[in-house]
């Protein structure tokens, strides 16, 4: 751990609010099945869920 790494962290964990686990901008909530789904793979299916 040095400076850089002291500086930063607080001010991302900030920005990622209290949710440091499941960042919302990873997850995604269907609106038509309400799974929770891995934008990654939403996106590899060209936004249309899996489900
Ligand atoms: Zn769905």
């Amino acid at each position: 751990m040095n400076w850089l790494t002291n500086l930063v962290r607080p001010k991302i964990q900030s920005l990622i609010g209290q949710k440091s686990e499941t960042p919302d901008n990873l997850w995604h909530k269907c609106k038509g099945c309400g799974q929770l789904l891995y934008v990654n793979d939403i996106e590899k299916n060209l936004s249309i869920c899996p489900n």
